[in-house]
């Protein structure tokens, strides 16, 4: 099988970008449905109408209704065909993003995705996660093409609440790790492909882009400051792992995370908070050396991801409550199987556990 990369068409990142989406948006269609949560339209509503004014193309917004399930996307879908839109946009966050995907592939539009945060690698990929209307996980919908655009403006971005870009650095910790056991495994990636060289790589670079300025941009964050680590960060965040988990594929991080989706009380948690207790699992799993695992927890405590079940919101961890968790990680559709050995579901509710106590001894130091 040969190696596949694959990424956006365009990726633009800077200071004031969402001024120019209408004059962006011109180039893929006449009439756009801007697919944004009731919040952003007053936070960002009149920015984008405004640039639209410099455009030879429209603008209709269409309030997105909170899950990116089979109903919402069919919902959309004949909005879209109703009022005539030939370009989709998605302005928010990961599942605005994965139902406009999903959406612009249904229509056979071009599709435009501006991240008002930085808290997961979906904006860049060509792949939507389907969940039900409760908000649990359902499937990957892998699609033909990546985005047209994906366009982030650090300006709004470093305004938006820091724990979002913390769990985006969650999400994006497990890049290189689920594209490594990809390597070693010989497993087909998101792609389609086996991993070559670039994207792991990029995986690589995501890694050592957030042990180097992780905590220096989350500690500018907090102080309301946008530095070159913060910028660093959101491409990370964003592009390399974006890059970097599709080509280079996913593996026991994001299976455990799909696992963690079955627990009611997990919900409120972000994608990339729960990814990261998936990664430290991985790890586990992996049995990588002490000093590693150290680490990499120290980096996790000091930007403050979730590493033990009572961060995560988990009180109850008794066997009969978590194993639902550790065999959801092992379906058979799940990317567990890409870890370069047999895994259990047995294997990964010890490794879980595991996991809760080396995150509590580091929480101690
Ligand atoms: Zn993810």
């Amino acid at each position: 099988m040969a190696n596949i990369f694959i990424s956006p068409s365009r990726y633009v990142q800077g200071a004031g970008e969402m001024d120019k989406i209408g004059v962006y948006t011109e180039k893929y269609g006449k009439k756009a449905l801007c697919l944004i949560s009731a919040g952003g339209i007053k936070r960002q509503g009149k920015q984008i109408e405004n640039s639209f004014s410099g455009s030879s193309a429209e603008v209709v917004f269409e309030e997105f209704h909170g899950e990116c399930s089979k109903n919402e996307i069919n919902r959309l879908n004949d909005i879209v065909k109703e009022k005539s839109c030939d370009v989709v946009i998605g302005v928010g966050g990961g599942k605005i993003f994965d139902t406009a995907k999903a959406v612009a592939y249904y229509c056979g539009t071009p599709v435009i995705i501006c991240p008002t945060i930085a808290s997961t690698d979906a904006p860049c990929s060509a792949l939507s996660v389907i969940y039900s209307d409760e908000g649990v996980f359902e499937e990957y919908l892998f699609l033909p093409a990546n985005p047209n655009l994906v366009m982030m403006d650090t300006d709004i971005i470093a305004k938006s609440p820091v724990r979002l870009t913390v769990s985006g650095m969650g999400d994006a910790m497990a890049t290189y790790f689920e594209a490594r056991a990809c390597a070693a495994s010989g497993a087909t990636t998101c792609a389609g492909g086996k991993v070559g060289v670039a994207a792991l790589g990029i995986a690589r670079l995501c890694y050592d882009t957030l042990i180097t300025e992780g905590y220096k941009a989350k500690a500018a964050l907090e102080a309301g400051a946008c530095t070159k680590a913060v910028e660093k960060i959101i491409e990370a965040n964003t592009l390399l792992s974006g890059i970097g988990f599709e080509s280079g594929g996913l593996a026991g991080a994001h299976a455990i995370h799909n696992g963690l989706t079955v627990l009611p009380e997990c919900h409120h948690m972000q994608h990339g908070e729960k990814v990261n207790f998936g990664t430290l699992t991985q790890l586990v799993l992996e049995n990588i050396p002490e000093e590693e695992l150290a680490d990499i927890l120290g980096w996790m405590t000091s930007v403050g991801l979730p590493v033990t079940f009572a961060e995560l919101g988990i009180t109850d961890t008794s066997r009969e409550h978590l194993m639902p968790v550790a065999e959801a990680a092992c379906a058979d559709n799940d990317t567990l199987h890409n870890l370069p050995f047999e895994e259990t579901a047995e294997s990964v509710y010890n490794a879980m556990l595991a996991a809760d106590a080396y995150g509590r001894e580091a929480l101690e130091q």
